[in-house]
């Protein structure tokens, strides 16, 4: 049998009671590892972290659990092939598709522990300016943040182990808040070899860091009102942590991440040959490709003005044909393969529902497998759709509400009398909230215009024209500085965003006093 993953729970590490889930190579098919939470108890562990690990979280100032994220980045960085190598094991990607997600991940914690320095050496951060409250500037109202006397609970997704962790646990290790991760089941061991590594290596006081690999259950019974909840993951689970009594009842604050069907916007002029025509094309391949299209900020639909469907639709062929896959351990493969069976299951399906009403630009299935049986590995060929027309643009409903988690993409066009964007506005909000959108154009102003336009459906709109072209951070990639987060469908959460971030993992009161006592909060919070 392969190795049973032990859970770290009430600052020991502990192996589940059961037999446990086997997790696997998509490529070879092979067993890789097993994880297992059954019998842990999960009162005992939730109060040591909610206890011990906050109160030793608190105990430290913003600067000092700054330097602890830097420790814990040491640490991985030295650690940085091992990641590589299960990644490649576990979720079948080639390097450059790891890198988004460990790299990533590394990256985003770096970042946190530079910005957290910056907050120096307090406990409580003071919001805004104090405020009169009256005709006599005597009596005030000062808001404070401080960091919440609960944990912080992450049920994240199975595409990214790495970042998703770090992404979360950044921010809130940072405000003093101790993290309880579940990583998804399908990845949980790259997650578990990285809180294993900062574990082993003593970064962070005990309880700071727990790690429950397995299944989910009974970890929401478990949160107090001054818990949160993070999750990451599909529609339908979400639904089923924001109807818990947790957050029905309780009240645990809760931020959610779900799926969203991201877009990017030709602007009308920009013809075939033109080099925002290229920088498009160049992104929209890239986006439908990096991770097999398994990215929650992925491009799903494409829109182009409809005089250049068909440009389009030849100028992202040619690059997609061009794109190997297979196994990530040759070095000529460019796409690895799709988590697992039941997710290259999903995929197909989804392919076929929207074939329905698309037409095929380019079929995944010409691609033949590099160095993988197609009998064992979880391949998908990149697949471009297209509506045809603009009318069939409006019609076919299912490629705005459907988010297929893979290399699957839908080109869209619409009309554009006198350079007018308004149906391409409307056919982009039939999104219902995403995560992001791309905008590609020239001209500064249509560009500004459109990003406002966008802006309150979008958490993210990524506008590119050609003096940006080479400088530009790519559609899908989530910098720890901007928003990642989306209304609507996307889940209506917001995370990252900078030290924006630390919002969600701290509570926001007003003292109200005289000016003397105010005069006196900022010296109290170091
Ligand atoms: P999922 O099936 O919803 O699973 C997400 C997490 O929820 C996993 O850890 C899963 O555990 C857990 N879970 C399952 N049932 C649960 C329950 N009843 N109560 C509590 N937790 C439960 O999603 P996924 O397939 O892993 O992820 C793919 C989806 O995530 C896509 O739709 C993608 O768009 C979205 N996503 C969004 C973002 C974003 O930032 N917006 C980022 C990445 C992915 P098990 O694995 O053990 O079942």
């Amino acid at each position: 049998m392969t190795e049973l993953l032990q859970n770290y729970f009430a600052g020991r590490w502990q192996s589940g009671s059961g037999t446990g889930t086997t997790l696997t190579d998509p490529i070879l098919g092979t067993e890789l590892v097993r994880v297992d939470a059954t019998g842990l108890d999960l009162a005992a562990g939730f109060h040591f972290a909610r206890e011990q690990g906050g109160a030793a979280l608190r105990a430290l100032t913003y600067r000092q659990r700054a330097d602890m994220l830097g420790k814990a980045l040491k640490v991985m960085q030295a650690n940085r092939d091992a990641y590589y190598d299960i990644a490649t094991a576990n979720s079948g990607t080639v390097k450059n598709d790891t890198a988004v997600d460990v790299d990533g991940g590394l990256f985003t914690l770096g970042t946190y522990a530079k910005m957290g320095e910056t907050l120096g050496d307090r406990h409580t951060l003071l919001d805004g300016e104090p405020a009169r409250l009256g005709k006599d500037p005597l009596f005030q109202s000062q808001h404070l943040l401080s960091p919440t006397r609960g944990i912080a609970l992450f049920i994240n997704a199975f595409n990214f182990p790495a970042w998703g962790l770090w992404e979360k646990a950044a921010p809130a290790l940072l405000s003093g808040v101790p993290v309880i991760v579940k990583p998804a089941t399908a990845t949980a061991w790259l997650t578990h070899r990285m809180v294993k590594d900062v574990i082993d290596a003593g970064v962070f006081p005990p309880g700071a860091l727990s790690i429950v690999c397995g299944s989910a259950y009974g970890l929401m019974d478990q949160l107090h009102p001054f818990d949160v909840v993070s999750f990451t993951g599909s529609a339908e689970t979400a639904a089923i942590i924001r109807s818990h009594p947790a957050v029905t009842r309780r009240s645990v604050r809760v931020n959610i991440e779900a799926d969203s069907v991201n877009s990017a916007l030709l602007l009308p002029g920009h013809a075939s040959g033109s080099e925002t025509f290229d920088l498009f094309v160049k992104e929209v391949t890239r986006e439908m490709t990096v991770k097999s299209g398994q990215k929650c900020t992925a491009i799903r639909r494409i829109f182009v003005p409809e005089a250049l469907y068909s440009d389009v639709a030849q100028a992202l062929s040619a690059r997609l044909s061009k794109t190997v896959v297979g196994n990530p351990r040759n070095e000529t493969v460019r796409m690895g393969a799709v988590v697992n069976a039941t997710q290259m299951k999903a995929v197909r399906e989804g392919l076929a529902y929207l074939r329905q009403q698309t037409e095929v630009l380019h079929d995944g299935a010409s691609h033949a497998l590099v160095d993988a049986d197609p009998l064992i590995a979880c391949c998908v060929g990149p697949t471009l759709l297209g509506t045809g027309s603009a009318d069939q643009s409006d019609n076919a409903d299912r490629v705005h509400d459907t988010e297929v988690f893979g290399p699957v993409a839908t080109l869209i066009p619409y009309r554009s009398p006198s350079n007018d964007l308004s149906h391409a506005l409307s056919l982009i909000r039939r999104g219902q909230g995403s995560l992001v959108c791309s905008l590609y154009g020239s001209e500064p102003l249509a560009l500004a215009k459109a990003a406002l336009e966008l802006a309150d459906s979008h958490g993210r709109v990524h506008v590119i024209s050609p003096d940006v072209g080479a400088l530009h951070t790519g559609h899908g990639n989530v910098m720890p500085q901007s928003l990642h987060g989306g209304p609507g469908r996307a889940g209506g959460g917001e995370e990252l965003g900078g030290l924006r971030a630390l919002n969600f993992y701290h509570r926001r009161s007003a003292i109200q006093a005289s000016t003397a006592v105010l005069g006196q909060l900022a010296g109290a919070t170091t």
